[in-house]
């Protein structure tokens, strides 16, 4: 509580009650579908669902339980090395209630699954055909892990049917072995990227970055160079937040003004796109962002 109490001026959100918000809100009652945007209370859940359109409408969905394998240090989700099976049936009853919930583009996401062979590659890329078979005009975006560097599996969901392919890298080289679990690696998430890419290079590729864990100015522009590099088309800068007090500190409240010069130089630098700013997640109205700049 005292925390959020010091938090600076523009991370304070107000309540969302705009038109289209409410009205998704309640299309989404009796569908049975879990959204991040709900359940971790993302603040921007009235942007996101509440756009003019529903066509760009974004909401968040997580695949395959509440249960990781990993443990990163920014991250409240709860971790097991055994998590229960997979529900066979999610990727049928995913694509059915979103088609019947009928929004405008749909991130896909899950918990790393390091206990599964093929790292839940399967399910994700199941999910997607299913979702474009019942709701082909939705546009369709998968958030996966880095399948702990097995390409393979990056590519039998580059070649599944979506429209982007995003894997965060959340950090710069050098922080990556204090703010990630220790299977993640800066290098094997940039294979995963390029992996997606060249699989698909029709599909735009995406990566998101939380700035205030103490990275430097010097390190985060190589990051974007590396991520260049490797033909990433889409990146998103938000704020690292704190979710409890046994996960890693915040080093730096970043202003709006740094954060939209970040922008500016991504945009400089080729990258297609940028959403940046102190609310900013990976996600953050992605439906909008994809219309304005893909399909114009
Ligand atoms: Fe949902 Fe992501 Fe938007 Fe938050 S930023 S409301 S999690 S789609
Ligand atoms: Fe959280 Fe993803 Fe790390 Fe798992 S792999 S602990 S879900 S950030």
């Amino acid at each position: 509580k005292r925390e959020h109490t010091r938090l600076p001026s523009w991370l304070k959100t107000p309540i969302p009650t705009n038109e289209n918000y409410k009205r998704i809100k309640s299309d989404l009652r009796g569908l049975g579908l879990h959204t991040v945007c709900e359940e971790a209370r993302c603040p921007n859940i009235s942007d996101c669902w509440g756009g003019d359109k529903k066509s760009a409408a974004t909401a968040t969905i997580m695949l395959m339980g509440d249960t990781c394998t990993r443990g990163c240090r920014f991250c409240s989700v709860k971790t097991s090395r055994t998590p229960p099976p997979l529900d066979v049936h999610e990727p049928e009853n995913t694509a059915e209630a979103l088609s019947r919930w009928g929004l405008g583009y749909v991130v896909l996401t899950s918990v790393d699954r390091d206990d599964l062979a093929d790292g839940g590659s399967r399910h994700f890329a199941e999910t997607i055909m299913k979702i474009k078979q019942k709701a082909p005009a939705m546009l369709v975006e998968a958030l996966t892990g880095d399948f702990f560097g097995d390409l393979e599996q990056v590519k039998l969901v580059a070649q599944s049917g979506l429209d982007v392919y995003a894997h965060n890298v959340e950090t710069t080289p050098e922080l990556t072995p204090f703010v990630r679990d220790r299977r993640a690696t800066f290098p094997q998430s940039i294979a995963v990227l390029r992996t997606a890419k060249e699989a698909r290079p029709d599909l735009i590729t995406k990566t998101s970055i939380m700035l205030g864990l103490g990275e430097t100015e010097a390190q985060l522009h190589d990051t974007l160079r590396q991520l260049r590099a490797a033909n990433v088309d889409v990146v998103t800068f938000g704020q690292y937040m704190r979710p409890t007090k046994r996960h890693m500190k915040v080093e730096e409240y970043v202003t709006p003004e740094v954060f939209e010069l970040w922008r500016q130089r991504a945009l400089e630098m080729g990258f297609l796109y940028c959403a940046s700013g102190p609310l900013v997640r990976s996600s953050y109205k992605a439906g909008e962002a994809f219309i304005e700049n893909v399909l114009k």
